[in-house]
């Protein structure tokens, strides 16, 4: 069977960026198992996958825009850092949740001075090139249930 919309895919992966440096990997975590065209993964690695059967091994090279979108400077944001009340000790690389009019939006502290936290609203992986190298190890039919859910149910997947 070959990989096509509403097919459940599983493979294992590594990312890296451009410098070579492992962003991601399935080694260790076990095979991701993925429902194909639902927006699961990211947009350039379905393109990469569609129409590959099991034993493939593919590599893609993934420009931001179809990864995790350009990184946008006016996302990056000072925030006072008595804005942050709650919370002690406010470290670079913390995440926290922001309510915005677009709705909630993670962002990641970049800087910390004593009055001020700049925030980055960006995804970590915006901007980013990624290259991901791939063995398909199974293709298969999706159920009626996971179709309806839009996600792949069991090892690789979600447990519901
Ligand atoms: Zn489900």
């Amino acid at each position: 069977m070959k990989v096509a919309q509403n097919a459940v895919v599983v493979i294992d992966y590594t990312l890296k960026d451009n410098a070579g440096e492992v962003i991601d990997s399935s080694e260790g975590a076990g095979p991701l198992a993925y429902l194909h065209g639902a927006g699961n993964i990211v947009e350039g690695l379905e393109e990469a996958l569609e129409g590959q059967e099991a034993g493939a091994e593919v590599h893609a090279s993934i420009e931001p825009a179809k990864a995790y979108g350009e990184r946008h400077e006016d996302m990056k944001q000072d925030v006072p850092k008595e804005l942050f009340g709650g919370v002690e000790n406010i470290e670079q690389g913390m995440q926290f949740q922001s309510e915005t009019e677009q709705g909630p939006v993670l962002v990641t502290v970049v800087q910390v001075t004593d009055e001020m936290v700049t925030v980055d609203g960006n995804h970590p992986l915006a901007g980013v090139h990624l290259n991901f190298d791939v063995t398909v190890r199974e293709v298969r039919e999706a159920t009626a249930e996971e179709l309806e859910h839009g996600h792949v149910h069991g090892e690789g997947g979600q447990p519901q």
